[in-house]
């Protein structure tokens, strides 16, 4: 199977108002140009040195997204270009992206990443904080909150899983409004699920690119 098979028929396997995050960490430009080429133009990183050097060389059309850990000195390197930040997961970061916005005279979008993972290492809010956080974000104005993301433990254990992710959709339907409408949840080994659960934007790097 080539990059834009694998594509394809994820694509064509997702119901119409799934938005799919090809995630390209750790993938060379070759290989994301033959998922451009096939029709792709979101994809996602996350670390910021390669997101950076991926724009500079990839065509401009493309909507960058930031899924990973941001430190929050490093967040000046995307603030001209990134197009949705999935990774919040401190109110500093976000008073920073919105410092940073408004210093390239633009609003960025962001995610707050909740945490519903069992594991320890993974980042985020946790479900109590989140409105919270989002009341906090209204006086930022050059970020805006349009939604959350979360990733799920990593196990064999569906039901595991679907107690996470429907953890997630209840909050996400909590906190809902007309500019609070994207849920980013799930990866190659659970998007079905995470769909089934109520999400709408999907992180998919192996399934399309082969394993890193
Ligand atoms: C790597 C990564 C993905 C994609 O993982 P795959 O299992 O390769 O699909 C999705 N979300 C985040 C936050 C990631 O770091």
């Amino acid at each position: 199977m080539t990059i834009s098979n694998n594509l394809i028929s994820i694509k064509e396997s997702l119901p119409a108002d799934i938005v799919l995050v090809a995630v390209s960490k750790h993938k060379s430009n070759n290989a994301i140009m033959e998922a451009y080429c096939a029709g792709q133009k979101i994809f996602g990183e996350n670390k910021v040195q390669e997101l950076v050097e991926k724009y500079a060389e990839l065509p401009k059309d493309i909507e960058w997204h930031m899924i990973g850990h941001l430190q929050t000195n490093k967040v000046k390197h995307i603030a001209l270009f990134v197009h949705l930040i999935h990774s919040v997961d401190s109110l500093s970061l976000l008073k920073e992206i919105d410092k940073r916005a408004f210093q390239n005279n633009r609003i960025i979008d962001c995610l707050v990443q909740v945490h519903i993972a069992k594991e320890e290492s993974k980042f985020g809010f946790s479900v109590e904080q989140i409105p919270w956080v989002i009341s906090e974000a209204k006086s930022l104005e050059n970020i805006r909150i349009r939604g959350l993301m979360g990733i799920a433990t990593m196990t064999e254990n569906t039901q595991q899983i679907e107690k996470e992710f429907h953890l997630l959709k209840n909050l996400f339907d909590a906190v809902k409004t007309d500019q609070i409408n994207i849920l980013s949840m799930g990866m190659s080994n659970d998007y079905p699920l995470a769909i089934l659960h109520g999400s709408n934007m999907i992180r998919v790097g192996s399934s399309i690119f082969g394993l890193r």
